[in-house]
């Protein structure tokens, strides 16, 4: 398998002013050490509840936000130490689709514009004409009407907009999209309708895709492998097969165990979590998710757990599994 990307040891902080009298700053760790490779033509699932990192940590491999530290490798090359203008080379092969289509489309404009604009920065030289008729296309190729290039993204229904979300970030031939809880914000029984485009795309272009989640059972049929964070950490990656089957991280399993339908055979324990997630501002010493877990140990509130491969492609923190 060929990589297409290689993230390493990523943080993201945030500076966050300090107390009144001290000009202390702290930092938000939204992403604190994470590494992780996609391979050409596969979907890697990202999952975790709200404020892991996870949105985070695809906006930093994109270079809307900048990183604090860490390495990305996309298709051979280091994305923080590319120039701009070579950056802007890049950009068109990694895209993003976002998770509101209601507010990542811009309202005043058309839908040949907001598909279109992609084309005027990168292909200069395309005329007006030539442009409208690859947005037709891309129009087409998401299952909708080719000649709704004149209308206004409100004259759409969510899943419409999605789409649309979905064939600007084809326009320009992308190899990796980033797809940010693509189907959160849409209706049940239209969420399956995108998920199987996006399934499709993926086998027509060869795309790779990072999925990102706040629900396992949303990335379940369309990911490859699946990553698991908390409080900006990887704490399990695995096939997605094992992963379900056989979760070893105490967080994943209580994530699994909240999914209604388990796998044919496999019997699951419930695990409830106690509390909230602890704040990012100042994450728990020791192993990050010690404060809710159910078999936590006195090393856990001490030790951080090593994020290690403990069986062929199945990576894990956790000191239940160490030893
Ligand atoms: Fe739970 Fe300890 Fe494993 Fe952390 S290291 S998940 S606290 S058992
Ligand atoms: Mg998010």
């Amino acid at each position: 398998k060929e990589r297409l990307l290689e993230v390493k040891d990523l943080k993201t902080y945030f500076p966050v002013e300090g107390g009144i009298f001290k000009k202390t700053t702290n930092y938000v760790k939204a992403v604190d050490g994470v590494s992780f490779d996609v391979f050409k033509g596969e979907t890697l699932g990202l999952v975790g509840e709200s404020g892991c990192g996870k949105s985070t940590t695809g906006r930093t491999i994109m270079r809307l936000i900048e990183a604090t530290a860490g390495k990305v490798i996309f298709d051979g090359k280091d994305i923080f130490s590319l120039s701009k203008k070579e950056m802007l080379k890049t950009r068109r092969e990694m895209q993003m689709i976002f998770q509101d289509p209601f507010s990542s489309l811009n309202p005043r404009k058309m839908v040949k514009e907001i598909i279109g604009a992609a084309f005027e920065i990168h292909m200069p030289r395309m005329t007006k004409k030539e442009r409208e008729q690859e947005v037709a296309r891309l129009l087409e190729i998401v299952g909708l009407n080719p000649d709704y290039t004149t209308r206004y993204p409100h004259e759409f229904s969510g899943g419409q907009r999605q789409r649309i979300g979905i064939a600007r970030s084809l326009a320009l031939n992308p190899k990796l999209i980033i797809a940010d809880e693509p189907v959160s914000a849409l209706d049940v029984s239209i969420q399956s309708q995108v998920l199987n485009l996006l399934n499709k795309l993926q086998k027509d272009f060869s795309l790779t895709y990072i999925f990102i989640a706040h629900d396992l059972s949303v990335v379940r049929h369309l990911s490859d492998r699946v990553g698991v964070m908390y409080l900006g950490k990887l704490v399990e990656l695995a096939d997605g097969d094992k992963l379900y089957a056989q979760p070893l991280h105490p967080y994943t399993k209580a994530l699994l165990s909240a999914i209604p339908i388990p796998e044919v055979g496999v019997k699951r324990e419930r695990i409830i979590l106690k509390g909230d997630v602890p704040s990012p501002l100042n994450p728990p010493n020791g192993c990050r998710f010690h404060t809710r877990c159910p078999y936590c140990k006195s090393i856990c509130k001490e030790k951080e757990p090593l994020f290690k491969e403990v069986s062929p492609n199945h990576y894990v923190s956790c000191h239940l599994i160490d030893n």
